[in-house]
Parts: structure tokens; sequence; C-alpha cells
């Protein structure tokens, strides 16, 4: 959900309103994916009503004597549900004297049609790493001391003069290869076949669990769309 509309009764503020605005889209909300509808999926046609929006509204009046800043914090919502998901994403500044006052509306969307929709900030895949080496083929001091100082990622250690690989180091391991070339081969670097490491991290609007499950639901959707639509098709 994503603020999408945005209604400027008053800016004070040196910000134009058409970035106030943008502004305002940005910021990521918490997210009630089961009592709101898509508005092109919802009953009113995308007019706006209870089930596809929710308002949210900003007065600020500067009565001190020095400029304040406008946080997120001080957007009131109509449902309690939906908020932003940090009170203190900074908006605006405005002088002494000086007021904004604004009603917005928020509504759920795809982030394909807009990046303000995205539930996620980091979406990626990478191959597994595999690092082998046998430990007695590595004896020159000098060698082992650059392998451990060598890799970025800081995945080797000296334990009783012996080189060791860091349990997690899958984690971590971006397979730079920097061990292999710095040990004549004798550590080889290798990716597991068909395995992968996915990350994803959300930016709050919504639970991971929620994320990952919405995800292979419309993944399966997708799936079963594409089969029907094989079927009808002669081949
Ligand atoms: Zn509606």
């Amino acid at each position: 959900m994503a603020i999408d509309e945005v209604i400027i009764l008053k800016n004070d503020s040196p910000l134009y309103d058409e970035i106030l605005a943008h502004r305002l889209g940005m910021i990521p909300l918490k997210t009630d994916i089961q009592n709101y509808n898509l508005p092109q999926d919802c009953s009113c046609g995308g007019f706006g009503c209870p089930l596809c929006q929710t308002s949210l509204t900003c007065e600020v009046i500067n009565d001190t004597n020095k400029p304040i800043v406008v946080y997120s914090g001080d957007l009131k919502s109509n449902d309690p549900n939906i908020i932003p998901v940090n009170d203190k994403i900074p908006i605006l500044k405005i002088d002494k004297g000086s007021k904004i006052i604004l009603e917005c509306y928020a509504m759920l969307g795809l982030a394909k049609n807009h990046v303000r929709f995205s539930a996620v900030s980091n979406c990626f895949y990478r191959y597994y790493p595999i690092i082998t080496f046998n430990e007695s083929e590595i004896k020159d001091q000098d060698e082992k001391d650059l392998i451990v100082k060598m890799c970025p990622e800081q995945l080797f250690e000296l334990s009783n003069n012996t080189l060791k690989l860091k349990e997690d180091y899958w984690k971590t391991c971006s397979l730079c290869k920097a061990c292999e070339r710095n040990s004549e081969e004798k550590i080889k670097v290798d990716k597991k076949e068909d395995t992968y490491i996915f990350s994803l991290e959300s930016d709050g609007v919504l639970p991971f669990e929620v994320i990952i499950k919405k995800t292979f639901e419309i993944y399966r959707e997708k799936i079963e769309e594409f089969l029907t639509k094989l079927e009808g098709c002669e081949i």
C-alpha cells in the first residue's frame, strides 16, 4: 500500500506541491492485504471506497520560533493498521508561523506499475559456493598467511597453524576466487549444481513470511494460467 492521491490544502514550505506529493508516495506504509482490494478488482470499479483505500491526514502548524521538520509520524491514518513503517521519515521543513495541511489516500498497488508499491527493498539470488581443499597440500607459511589475508570476506582462519574455513562461509562467499589464485589452485571454488541462495529484504510494509507466501501464491496462479492456456493450444 502507498499514498496514491494527495490533496494539498496548505503548503507554506519551500517544496513544490509535486515534490511533496512524490515524497509522501514513497513513504512505506504497513500494509493489510487481507482487508483491502486492488482498486481494479474492487466492487467500486476503482472509484475509491473503504474496501480499496484509506485516508491519512496531516496538519502541522509551526508556532515555535525556529524551523521544524514534519515527519511521517505526523500523518494521522483513518485505519490504525495502515501507518508509516517508521515515524521518523522526514517529509519537509517549515519555517516559524508556517502551516502544512494535507489529505492523502493510500491504496494497494503493484510494484511493476510503480516502485512505491514494492514490498521489498532488496531481492536477488546467487550461486551456492563450495570451497574444497586438502590442508596437507598447503604447507608454506607465507602461502597460508596470504590466503587468510587476501580473502575479502575473511572466510579463512589459522588455528594452531592449520588453515581452516569458517563453517558458515557460504553466507558471505562471493565466489571471487582470491583463495584459488593465491593457493595456485590447491583450493577449489565451485558452485553447487541446482542450488541457489535467494535473498529477500522486506522494507517493513509486510512481514517476510507474508511476502514469500504471497510470492509463491502468485507464481502458482501464473503457472496454472499457463497450463490452462497450453491445454487450449493445438500443437
Ligand atoms: Zn473500492
